[in-house]
């Protein structure tokens, strides 16, 4: 499969995607209303706790709901300029967790160095990995050791603990080495209590509906993935299918874009608003642009204007007050009990 960017599909610009939200939206209340009416319009930020690193958009894989249109065809890849850039906004912040994504961050070249770097700061360290990335041949396949050794917290997608569905979703053969790479990060100590190592799974919907209670997915995905494969992990994160770049794609391919938004909208859930995650995190681009989160970042809306709108400019004081720039996919955060890069919010 191609990206959206690679066959020069509409959807590739962020504006066509905003406007096919707006108008699969047009007979139903707005965001801004919804947030308004629980008291929280407009939405502000209350602190930066979490620094997301978006070190660019090539993937080994390309999967259908992907919201970066990532892939190997991908060539947006953050310089070390940049990083450095992003190492001197941590250091002079009270920042506690930097969060690195992509694409397989682990594919841009300088990964390893970022890492060594921000390991030094003292500060959390996430990685969201793929895993299938780990089981690529040549160095990737030493990565598990690299992050038991900078304690790195890791965040890996696993929509289902079947092979058919994780493969319909995420490419042939994908589950078979999930399941490898996390056997591997098992051997190295992820996954078992008190180890220290944290291997949190995430889970997304096969189709166009809302999650189910993550609680017990969570026992359903222990006793399977435990009892089948002998795989143990920390935490699994239930999120929603956010309604942009190749996920939208499938929505309007199958027809269900008005009715998934509807869901959206119907289930907005005030106490998940809330707690979006924008309201604590910041968001930085593979060029160093800043965004209140990844999915604003895809959909190129940057910060309010006026603030600093690049990581070299980086000013806590200002931005961990600012105000933050919602659209109509804003409702796949709110929805029932909300979705965030932990997972449930309500
Ligand atoms: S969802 Fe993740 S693994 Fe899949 S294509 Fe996108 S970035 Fe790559
Ligand atoms: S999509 Fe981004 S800006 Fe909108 S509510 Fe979610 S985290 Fe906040």
């Amino acid at each position: 499969m191609k990206t959206l960017e690679a066959i020069q599909h509409d959807l590739s610009n962020p504006l066509v995607q905003l406007e096919f939200l707006e108008q699969s939206t047009s007979q139903l209340p707005a965001f801004g209303e919804k947030l308004a009416a629980a008291g929280l319009f407009p939405l502000k930020a209350g602190g930066i706790e979490t620094l997301q690193v978006n070190v660019g958009k090539m993937c080994n894989q390309t999967c259908t709901h992907c919201h970066v249109d990532a892939g190997p065809d991908r060539k947006e890849i953050m310089t070390r300029e940049t990083m450095m850039e992003c190492l001197s906004a941590i250091s002079s912040s009270q920042i506690g967790t930097v969060d690195i994504t992509g694409g397989a961050p682990e594919m841009n070249p300088n990964f390893r160095w970022f890492v060594e770097e921000i390991s030094r700061l003292g500060r959390r360290l996430m990685v969201r990995s793929n895993l299938t990335i780990l089981t690529v041949n040549g160095k990737y396949r030493k990565l598990p050791d690299f992050f038991a050794e900078h304690a790195v917290t890791l965040v890996s997608s696993l929509p289902c603990y079947t092979a058919e569905n994780t493969d319909s979703q995420r490419g042939e053969g994908v589950f078979e080495r999930s399941i490898e790479a996390l056997r591997m990060l098992n051997r190295v100590g992820y996954g078992y209590p008190g180890s220290g190592l944290e291997l949190n799974l995430v889970y997304n919907p096969l189709g166009a509906f809302l999650p189910p209670p993550q609680d017990k997915l969570e026992e359903d995905y222990r006793r399977v993935l435990g009892d089948t494969y002998g795989i143990l992990f920390s935490n699994l994160f239930c999120l929603t299918n956010m309604p942009i770049s190749r996920f939208l794609d499938s929505l309007l391919k199958d027809g269900q874009d008005d009715r998934y938004m509807q869901v959206l909208v119907e289930n907005f859930n005030p106490t998940a608003a809330r707690g979006v995650m924008c309201r604590n995190t910041l968001s930085v681009g593979w060029d160093g642009t800043l965004y209140d989160c990844d999915f604003n970042q895809m959909l190129e809306l940057s910060i309010n204007s006026g603030l600093p709108a690049h990581i070299r400019d980086f000013d806590s004081n200002v931005l961990e007050r600012r105000q933050i720039v919602t659209r109509q996919h804003c409702f796949g955060c709110t929805a029932g009990a909300g979705s965030s890069c932990r997972g449930e919010i309500a």
